[in-house]
């Protein structure tokens, strides 16, 4: 039996966004008649008060892969079930952040207690790294997301310490697109090292506008979170203005040739190029351009997610003779997400929201797929 909060009444039936027809006819319906699921013995049942609807969610509605019809995965909501184990009840009535990762198989994931991590996990788990797990179930994937009213999450692996001075709206878009800067981040922190001072260490951040870039930027920035002077590419005033107030030193349209966005990066950065080239587009020519970028020994880091037959243009002769890193990111530890709610509970990085209803939810990924959202649109769950 699953254990709730007495005072708050749990429908059957609840509202929910859902794909339909997935490819090129594609469309979002909201239903009010679906079944509300009951949590198993780890889970819990989350009522959402919002969604962030992530750039990845046009996989879904392209059919670009196997998805639930219900999709989203910066969910953030208050436990209103919970099943029988212990680290579900304890969260009873708590407010959690549901992610990508709906599961990894090391069970000990959520807490961060990396080091105790069972000799049957994978090894990414068993190296810290559940979002990386070889047998790893996603929300909205394998089990159904966040744009719906009512959501089953694994207790082990919600996000239980978003600060208590966060709106739920803006804690919403840490959960994936923050994380996943995080995880970017990371990778070019530890690629580039250690610098002689006095030198500027430059990254150029191609999709610097959207959901995920515009956090990457504020990650990155010596003008806010990070230690880089970076360069944003993307396209139109909106995002222009968006990657300058996320601390961007250069903002460069990409409506321009290869060779003139080339030129630039070249004249900003000495003539050699930018240390790290972190591609959140999903379009294919930012990953034609991406290699022309970066220096010799730099590195390119991949999170975009385009059609899945697309292969990175990049010459085998080329990543040898300049010493090339290439290496990909997908979200980011639990500790990494606690570090990035602490930063975001000291002001040093800020998601830009605009706040829709479920209803606009086709739209929504609609301005998505033509690359015409500025920063992230969260969805507010209808009560
Ligand atoms: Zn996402
Ligand atoms: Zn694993």
């Amino acid at each position: 039996m699953a254990n709730s909060i007495p005072e708050i009444p749990i429908p059957t039936t609840q509202t929910a966004a859902l794909i339909e027809n997935p490819g090129p006819d594609a469309t979002v319906v909201v239903r009010d008649n679906l079944p509300v699921a009951t949590p198993g013995p780890n889970e819990v049942l989350v009522k959402l008060e919002y969604s962030g609807v992530c750039g990845s969610e046009i996989r879904a509605l392209n059919a670009w892969g196997v998805y639930n019809p219900i999709v989203g995965h910066e969910g953030v909501g208050t436990v209103v079930q919970a099943g029988k184990n212990k680290t579900a009840t304890a969260l009873l009535g708590q407010r959690v952040g549901i992610k990508w990762l709906y599961s990894a198989c090391d069970e000990t994931g959520s807490e961060g207690e990396v080091a105790t991590a069972s000799s049957s996990a994978c090894s990414a788990c068993r190296r810290g790294f559940a979002n990386n797990c070889a047998r790893q179930l996603n929300t909205g994937k394998q089990v159904p997301g966040t744009l719906q009213q009512y959501a089953v999450a694994d207790a082990r692996f919600v996000t239980t310490n978003i600060p208590s001075t966060l709106p739920s709206e803006i804690a919403a878009p840490l959960l994936c697109a923050g994380l996943t800067m995080m995880g970017a981040q990371a990778k070019v922190d530890a690629h580039v090292g250690s610098l002689p001072k006095n030198e500027d260490t430059w990254v150029v951040i191609s999709g610097a506008g959207g959901g995920l870039g515009h956090l990457g930027v504020q990650l990155a920035s010596s003008q806010k979170a990070g230690r880089y002077k970076v360069i944003a590419i993307d396209h139109g005033e909106a995002k222009r203005q968006q990657s300058l107030d996320a601390g961007a030193h250069f903002f460069i349209d990409y409506g321009q040739s290869d060779d003139e966005i080339e030129k630039k990066v070249k004249d900003l950065t000495g003539g050699e190029g930018a240390h790290a080239v972190i591609v959140v587009s999903g379009a294919q020519a930012a990953f034609r351009t991406a290699p022309r970028l970066v220096r010799n020994m730099g590195v390119l880091v991949t999170v975009g997610l385009p059609v899945a037959d697309f292969m990175l243009p990049v010459s085998a002769a080329l990543c040898s003779a300049r010493s090339l890193t290439v290496t990909g990111v997908s979200v980011g530890t639990e500790e990494q997400m606690s570090e990035l709610l602490q930063l975001a509970a000291a002001g040093k990085v800020t998601p830009a929201v605009e706040v829709r209803t479920l209803h606009e939810v086709h739209d929504v990924i609609e301005q998505l797929r033509t690359d015409s959202v500025t920063g992230r649109i969260v969805v507010k769950i209808p009560e």
